[in-house]
């Protein structure tokens, strides 16, 4: 593409960057912005850089949080004896739409994958070890991807997490989930929280 403009061409090389964005579809939204007012564009700007700036993890469950610990867990309406381990912070909004489920959450931040020079030391499972070491924790739910991943990442933390007298169970695989959330349809997912299965019973 040839810019008139050099900011033109740095703005556009930005958006551009983003998933899912081409150059056409950033030059479209750059100039979306131009057309904008002044302070709409500051708005958008400042939540963009607030947001990174200021954004937390939740110390006990490490979903993405503005305080220390995260709602879910500060809450005492909620089950602490019943943890959902899951890939992402966008799992963690999925399963809350479906207003099935009561536990609390584990955000891994990744799934293990050799392939991508991924494994269990980039991941937050020592943390996971740790809060099962404190007791009252009866029982983990694995709700990740059934993709090579997904299914790595469970029989790594299976084998980590058994020496605790705890349940260990999965949810129904092979519905869309992790990287394809916004093609889940929340009735499927609350449905295979509910009818989750022992972990053991899974592997066929
Ligand atoms: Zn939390």
């Amino acid at each position: 593409m040839n810019f008139s403009s050099k900011l033109l061409e740095d703005a556009v090389a930005e958006f551009a960057k983003l998933p899912g964005v081409g150059q056409k579809t950033a030059l479209r939204l750059v100039l979306h912005l131009l057309n904008r007012d002044k302070e709409e564009v500051q708005k958008f700007s400042n939540a963009v850089s607030k947001l990174r700036n200021e954004i937390q993890f939740c110390q006990s469950c490490h979903n993405i949080s503005d305080l220390k610990v995260c709602e879910i867990c500060a809450s005492h309406k909620r089950d602490h004896s019943l943890i959902c381990v899951v890939e992402d912070t966008r799992d963690v909004m999925a399963i809350e739409n479906t207003n099935q489920y009561n536990g609390v959450y584990h955000v891994l931040g990744g799934l293990i994958s050799p392939m991508d020079g991924i494994g269990p030391g980039d991941l937050q499972v020592d943390t996971l070890v740790e809060r099962l070491k404190e007791n009252g924790v009866k029982e983990v739910i694995f709700a990740l991807s059934a993709t090579m991943e997904g299914d790595t990442t469970i029989f790594y933390l299976h084998k980590r997490l058994k020496q605790f007298a705890i349940n260990i169970s999965t949810i129904a695989r092979g519905i869309a989930f992790g990287g394809e959330l916004e093609y889940v349809d929340e009735i499927t997912l609350g449905r295979s929280i509910v009818t989750r299965v022992p972990y053991e019973n899974s592997l066929s």
